[in-house]
């Protein structure tokens, strides 16, 4: 019982943490609450929203950027 606690707890905050990283952190308690480990990956499947990815060099660059860090290629952020 009480290895199956720690074992749900240790998903619920990788779940958070996930949620907080992808700017989603709402969706991160709730998945890992209700779901434990399955929260956890799915929020590790789920889209980043605190992301883009660069056109030209397909990097992982923040979504407020303007400039791509990687290529110095001007970023077109369509989706806000
Ligand atoms: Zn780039």
């Amino acid at each position: 019982m009480v290895f199956w606690l720690s074992f749900y707890v240790f998903f619920f905050v990788v779940s958070v943490c996930i949620g907080y990283r992808k700017g989603n952190l709402i969706a991160g308690v709730l998945l890992g609450y209700v779901l434990g480990p399955i929260g956890a990956i799915l929020m590790y499947l789920s889209k980043d929203r605190k992301h883009i990815e660069c056109p030209s060099c397909h990097a992982n660059i923040h979504k407020s950027s303007y400039f791509c860090p990687e290529c110095r290629n001007k970023v077109m952020n369509a989706t806000v």
